[in-house]
């Protein structure tokens, strides 16, 4: 092997705050590692996956399902994670975009609902001992998923982070 690049990685074990499930979309990491920011998260095992919580939800074959929940089971016995956090999000390829609810946001929202809300009882039914937290990213936010209660942004406004001048979280 020939080094090619030098960067110094922490070196000691660590507690895991959360293990963090979603979508490999490009589009919605920046939003995600903010909003991980925000909640106090700084060392999150990131699982990352076309779809994100689709795969807990309504996995394309057998063998997704399994698959996602292996890696949880390895966070929480490697590195003692507590807290699970599943995201899906808006516009997202693997449901067919926005245009699969023709453009209706509130109907592609209320569908990610049941989807997020699956994934966490799937996860609470596998795991004891860890809270399940279901996210939904939009391109303005993040929105926490209560039971029997439509979408609740977790942010006020005002403390949204900017960057750029775009605001982000
Ligand atoms: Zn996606």
């Amino acid at each position: 092997m020939r080094k090619i690049f030098h960067f110094d990685s922490p070196t000691g074990l660590y507690v895991a705050d959360a293990a963090v499930l979603c979508c490999f979309d490009h589009r919605i990491s920046l939003v995600v590692r903010k909003f991980l920011k925000r909640q106090g998260i700084e060392r999150a095992d990131m699982i990352v996956v076309a779809g994100g919580a689709k795969t807990l939800a309504s996995p394309r074959n057998d063998f997704e399902q399994d698959f996602i929940l292996e890696q949880v089971r390895m966070s929480i016995r490697l590195h003692g994670t507590k807290r699970i956090l599943v995201t899906s999000h808006s516009d997202c390829a693997t449901y067919g975009g926005l245009a699969h609810f023709k453009g209706d946001r509130d109907a592609e929202a209320e569908h990610h609902r049941g989807e997020l809300l699956r994934a966490r009882d799937l996860l609470t039914e596998n795991f004891l001992n860890v809270v399940v937290e279901p996210y939904f990213v939009k391109f303005d936010g993040v929105w926490q998923v209560n039971q029997g209660e439509r979408l609740q942004q977790t942010q006020r406004d005002e403390e949204s982070d900017t960057a750029g001048g775009r605001k982000l979280a």
